[in-house]
């Protein structure tokens, strides 16, 4: 059986987090399901690339303040998930090394500062250029968590989801071509155990990245799911799950433990960020329970979506 589990921003947002979630993965691994995890980018980091991409569309130089805090941002999650000071003992083919982290990742901010620099030159920000540079949000938190689970002798294979989700060129919302995106996601995966992507992001049959629109992580956990008939799609958020309204902003909103597919959908289209709206629909085609669960609180029942069917 297959497991999808997806982590949001505030579940990622920092190495303390990412252990959380780590710790989660590890919980439903032992039980012997193989796993793909979709992260987001580490909390508030979409919102900063944006504005990056804005700044330097300007000729603002400013934007390689905001640069480098990304690029501090990450190197310290590395820092204190890769502790070279407490290694842990791990199997051959696991583990990770804090340096060699370090290196690999630098050479994706090398590519986010160049895109940077040409778009600054340009003084022009193209929607394809905002996805290129949205897009490294989750490039980098995938990479860097995934090294955090093989630090911990769990092994994780990478994955890059521009590889297996194929869109249109409907950049800051791209369309999913589902026939390609299914087999290539089906294929991809065969034989691998645990394995770990980014959501979001997709690319164009010539190869160029796209975004599938603000929150779309939860629409790629749903299409992977579906992709590989998995057996549950979990979506682990920073509530207890789906309430009956958003609980920062209504303190007594209560828990939805059960809801149907209609209902979360029509929930999500009308403003409930806690779930994407594109994300119910791969789900319900092939009939996949989908639990959004808290980070947090991980004991608690969450909110289950499903045909409502026993
Ligand atoms: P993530 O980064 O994990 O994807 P989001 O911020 O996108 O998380 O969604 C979770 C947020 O959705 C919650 O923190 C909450 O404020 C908001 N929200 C809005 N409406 C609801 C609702 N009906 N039930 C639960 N959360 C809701
Ligand atoms: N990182 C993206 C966003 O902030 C996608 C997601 O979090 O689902 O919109
Ligand atoms: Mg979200």
């Amino acid at each position: 059986m297959t497991k999808v589990m997806k982590f949001g921003g505030t579940s990622v947002a920092h190495a303390s987090n990412i252990n959380k979630a780590i710790d989660i993965v590890w919980e439903a691994k032992k039980k012997g399901d193989d796993i793909v995890v979709v992260v987001s980018a580490l909390g508030g980091i979409t919102d900063d690339l944006i504005k990056l991409a804005d700044l330097a569309s300007k000729g603002d130089s400013k934007y390689e303040i905001i640069f480098k805090a990304i690029c501090g941002r990450h190197d310290q999650a590395i820092k204190e998930l890769i502790d070279e000071k407490n290694p842990r003992p791990t199997p051959p083919n696991c583990g990770a090394s804090q340096e060699k982290a370090l290196k690999e990742i630098s050479k994706k901010y090398k590519e986010l500062g160049e895109l940077a620099k040409k778009i600054f030159s340009a003084k022009e920000l193209s929607l394809s250029n905002l996805d290129a540079v949205m897009s490294f949000g989750e490039q980098l938190s995938s990479y860097l968590i995934g090294e955090g689970i093989k630090s911990r002798g769990i092994s994780c294979e990478f994955v890059d989801s521009r590889d297996i989700i194929k869109t249109d060129d409907n950049f800051g919302s791209a369309n999913v071509d589902l026939e390609k995106s299914y087999k290539l996601t089906s294929d991809c995966f065969k034989g691998k155990t645990l394995s770990i992507m980014g959501g979001f992001i997709g690319s164009t049959s010539d190869g160029k990245t796209t975004t599938l629109s603000r929150g779309g992580s939860d629409y790629t956990a749903s299409l992977v799911g579906a992709a590989l008939d998995a057996s549950v799609i979990e979506i682990w958020t920073d509530v207890d799950g789906i309430m009956t309204e958003d609980p920062k902003k209504i303190k007594d909103a209560l828990l939805i433990p059960e809801i149907t597919y209609e209902k979360a959908e029509e929930m999500a289209y009308n403003g409930a960020k806690v779930i994407h709206p594109k994300t119910i629909r791969p789900a319900v085609l092939k009939n996949i329970p989908i639990y959004v669960k808290n980070t947090f609180n991980p004991t608690g029942s969450g909110t289950k979506i499903s045909n409502g069917k026993r």
